[in-house]
């Protein structure tokens, strides 16, 4: 079929008739507990940025300061010219709060997925990865050139099947999501790691979701299930959501960083993040650091939905997390349920497939630690109402 815009269109009205069809919201205020959408409020429902570092004054006095200083564009990428010394210390502190011994910018964490694992792996090894995982790393997976198999989720048994039948791989790069981004629940990584270990495999988990909210000091999954960097050799999280900027970074030994600056294409190959940015990034992780309350706040809000949601016997899946995705199932449902709300006043947006598997669209709430009580309560209130069209 030729590519002209009569076949584009008829692509687009196909994701129509599907309920497939995505489209944007104009928010016009920062990012927040309540945003403006269309000159309205609404409750945000949506938002990565868990523990409301996004639009802090403290972060944002960073930002401008260092804008002052720096200007904005960083020039080049970071192995010509554009690597500052707010980068190196943003790095070093990186490496020191994941408790690694050094840890690697990267411009977006999708990069960041696509660099690791095509820099580690090619022809004639073998990746394997959680079916569930964020598709940076699947796409990262297929683009390596390695033989790409992937596991049910959060199934070692399968995992261990799965590595038995493959034979003669050279390299065997298992990976992970830390916490599951559409399902909210987290992988096993102790066993993961021992899996890894005992058949000759590196273990590589992405804690985009886990950083900044789990652990005693945020340090995401790794401290919260006290993995070493022997088992977990390489860790990548993302600045834009728990620390509020944007960016993202690999944390490891000496030799895997010497190794993606040499070969991770995504790494070489694009300008580096605006210097502002790395500053930014250090005041929010030194206010998630000291800041306890935001994660202990996040966690009493979490448990306060669930209970509720509980008695209202809405259709909750099994998370602790700040993720607590209510399924539909249908798209075209999932879809009107999250516009019956907008229209109420609360952003909760529909997530649907490839985003999610076929039949398991759903509603993806997530919580911030700048909600407060009374706003998870109207949300339970309003989410009785419309219980009826969720629980059919
Ligand atoms: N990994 C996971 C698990 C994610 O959820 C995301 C973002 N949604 C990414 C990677 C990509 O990160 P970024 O938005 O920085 O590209």
């Amino acid at each position: 079929m030729t590519l002209n815009s009569t076949v584009l269109r008829a692509e687009l009205d196909q994701l129509k008739l599907q309920g497939l069809y995505r489209t944007r919201r104009v928010i016009s205020s920062p990012q927040g507990a309540v945003v403006d959408i269309d000159g309205m409020s609404v409750i945000n429902f949506s938002s990565n940025d868990y523990l409301g570092l996004a639009n802090h004054p403290e972060v944002i006095k960073a930002f401008k300061q260092a804008t002052d200083h720096y200007g904005v564009g960083s020039g080049s990428a970071h192995l010509i010219c554009g690597h500052s010394q707010s980068h190196q210390a943003l790095e070093e502190e990186l490496a020191d709060f994941t408790g690694r011994d050094r840890a690697l910018l990267f411009s977006t964490g999708y990069m960041a997925n696509l660099g690791v694992i095509t820099a580690l792996l090619g022809r004639g090894d073998t990746v394997f990865e959680d079916r569930l995982n964020h598709a940076s790393l699947l796409d990262g997976g297929v683009l390596s050139g390695a033989k790409f198999k992937r596991y049910r989720h959060n199934d070692l048994q399968d995992l261990q099947n799965k590595i038995s039948k493959d034979n003669g791989a050279n390299r065997t790069l298992i990976v992970t999501d830390g916490v599951f981004s559409m399902d909210g629940d987290v992988a096993d990584l102790t066993r993961l790691a021992s899996l890894a270990k005992n058949n000759d495999a590196w273990l590589m988990v992405d804690d985009a979701h886990g950083l900044g909210v789990l652990g005693g000091t945020g340090a995401g999954i790794v401290e919260m299930q006290c993995l070493s960097q022997q088992q977990v050799p390489v860790l990548m999280g993302t600045l834009g959501k728990g620390l509020g900027t944007f960016g993202a970074f690999v944390a490891g030994s000496d030799v895997l960083i010497e190794t993606l600056i040499q070969k991770a294409r995504s790494y070489v190959f694009t300008t580096a993040m605006p210097a502002a940015i790395a500053e930014a990034t250090r005041v929010s992780l030194q206010l998630l650091i000291k800041d306890n309350w935001r994660r202990d706040k996040l966690n009493q809000l979490v448990k306060r939905f669930r209970v509720g949601a509980e008695q209202l016997t809405l259709p909750l899946m099994q998370s602790d997390s700040a993720i607590q995705p209510l399924l539909i199932g249908d798209s075209e449902r999932a879809v009107k349920i999250s516009e019956a709300l907008l229209k109420k006043g609360f952003l909760v947006t529909a997530i649907r497939p490839p985003t999610v598997p076929m039949g398991q669209a759903r509603l993806r709430v997530t919580f911030s630690a700048n909600h407060s009580e009374q706003q998870v309560d109207q949300l339970l209130d309003v989410l009785s109402l419309v219980e009826p069209t969720i629980n059919i």
